[in-house]
């Protein structure tokens, strides 16, 4: 039988008993028939065991490789009706075991090949959410298009970054991906497609955003493009500490005055902020200037195609720590959140709370957008000033090394408590543990409200079960 790798639960005890009876009295390979694509092998369920993080273990009892959406649908329609539970997976890229399953069936939606790319006006597109970013931004492209906010890195899946909230350097001017999205087709856990919009099945369309996958499955999107410029000049600013860094942010936190594209990234004891400026030609790019005035000279540099500089940057960045579990957390808060956080995260490091595993603190920005819908778990919807901050906590740990994992848990337990503490909310594709407690204190009813939305969807919890966690247990 399957055992929790952590926290335990009623309903999920109940899963996995039903599970177990299930799979050890059933043949697989007679559900194996009723299942199109589904495969047993063990070496390629082996492979599908950990995601990213590789923290946590779960061995999937199946895996179906997505082909088109009529195959979804008839893939979550069978293990409906067969009552096996199913969890979807895009690129696998969420670091805490939310795009794995045990004793049950994978259902991996990332596309081989460049699935097409609609284009509805000069606007919007229409785009699948298998889909890889650099394929949707490589053939916007060639239309002088982009996406308005893309991930650092762009082998993450449409549909796996929408349903984390997806922010990157450009959310200073453009919020979150999330915010780009005008409406989406969404296969329910009974298997039935709905088309979702602010105006039309606006709780699904809400839920589905940036909401781990817990009530159907987004499959095509229609998102908004911007012109593309081909080369952004970047400016950096060297500062004293982390604390000097955040504090030289206050200037674009309240109102709309901002830059077009910025981060600020703290690494062995350095801490530099970094401005862009879009520019569609050579001309543009002689005469951009630094978009803020510190009284010192920022170091200048141009990049053509810097989403995808960034993108293989942020690949190599990763190999270089080789095998190594990768605890990553990112946090959400206000510029006073931010101010307060970054001091005690501070004196988190200097008390050695990291172990010398956190290797890099990322800071972004992220422009509240006026949404005509609300988005519940979506990280920044909850701050109300102009501009909110996200502060990631990127460590690597060996992969032999449990008390490392250990005592990285334990850190970010406080930093989490920290954040909630100070009005922030965590951003849920990370490494974070959740309680019943903490999940209402950071979503309220709206947590409630939406585990009563799965479990009307989703009466036998099978469907992306184990999300936050368990969710029978909260009602
Ligand atoms: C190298 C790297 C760099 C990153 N950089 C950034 C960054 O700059 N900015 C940022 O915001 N995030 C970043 N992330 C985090 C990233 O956005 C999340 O990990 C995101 O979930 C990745 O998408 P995925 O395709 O891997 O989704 P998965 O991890 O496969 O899935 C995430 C969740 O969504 C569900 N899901 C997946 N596809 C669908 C679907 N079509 N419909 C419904 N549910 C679905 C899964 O069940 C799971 O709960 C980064 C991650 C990595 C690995």
């Amino acid at each position: 039988m399957y055992r929790a790798d952590h926290g335990d639960g009623s309903r999920r005890l109940f899963v996995d008993q039903f599970v177990t009876t299930q799979s050890e009295t059933r043949d697989w390979a007679s559900l194996a028939r009723q299942i199109d694509g589904l495969r047993l092998d063990r070496s390629v369920r082996k492979k599908a065991s950990q995601d990213f993080g590789g923290v946590v273990r779960r061995t999937p009892a199946a895996i179906v490789d997505a082909r088109s959406s009529t195959h979804e649908q008839q893939v979550i329609e069978e293990c409906r009706r067969l009552r096996i539970p199913l969890t979807i997976q895009g690129f696998g890229g969420s670091v805490n075991g939310q795009s794995l399953v045990g004793s049950g069936i994978l259902l991996r939606r990332k596309e081989k090949t460049p699935a097409p790319v609609r284009f509805l006006d000069d606007t919007r597109v229409e785009i699948s959410g298998r889909s890889r970013w650099w394929d949707v931004e490589r053939r916007l492209h060639k239309e002088g298009m982009c996406i308005p906010v893309l991930a650092d890195f762009l082998g993450l899946t449409v549909g796996g970054t929408l349903s984390v909230g997806g922010y990157g350097f450009d959310s200073i001017r453009h919020g979150a991906q999330v915010d780009q999205v005008e409406r989406l087709s969404l296969i329910k856990p009974d298997g039935q497609i709905i088309q979702c919009s602010a105006r039309e099945n606006a709780d699904l369309f809400s839920c589905a955003l940036a909401g781990l996958g817990q009530i159907g499955l987004i499959d095509n999107v229609v998102v908004r493009t911007i012109p593309h410029t081909r080369y952004t000049v970047m400016y950096n600013f060297a500062h004293k500490s982390m604390i000097d860094m955040a504090k030289s942010f206050r200037w674009m936190a309240n109102g709309d005055a901002g830059p077009d594209m910025f981060k600020g990234l703290y690494s062995r004891g350095r801490a530099v902020s970094t401005y862009g400026v879009g520019c569609g030609t050579l001309g543009e790019v002689s005469n951009a200037e630094p978009p803020v005035d510190f009284g010192r000279n920022p170091r200048r540099f141009v990049i053509p195609q810097h989403r995808f500089a960034r993108s293989l940057l942020v690949s190599a960045w990763v190999a270089s720590f080789g095998r190594a579990s990768r605890m990553w957390v990112d946090y959400v808060l206000d510029y006073d959140g931010l101010l307060s956080f970054v001091d005690f995260l501070s004196t988190q490091i200097g008390n050695d709370a990291f172990g010398g595993y956190l290797k890099s603190v990322y800071i972004l920005g992220i422009r509240r957008k006026k949404r005509q819908h609300r988005i519940p778990l979506e990280a920044s919807g909850a701050i109300s000033a102009p501009v909110a901050f996200g502060v990631g906590l990127y460590s690597m740990v060996p992969r032999s090394d449990q008390s490392g994992v250990d005592h990285l848990r334990a850190a970010h337990a406080t930093m989490l408590e920290k954040c909630v503490a100070l009005g922030g909310r965590p951003y849920l594709y990370g490494i974070h543990e959740f309680d019943e407690n903490i999940l209402r204190q950071i979503y309220g009813d709206d947590y409630v409200a939406l585990q009563q939305l799965k479990a009307k969807l989703d009466p036998d919890g099978l469907f992306q079960a184990r999300k936050l966690i368990d969710e029978a247990r909260a009602l």
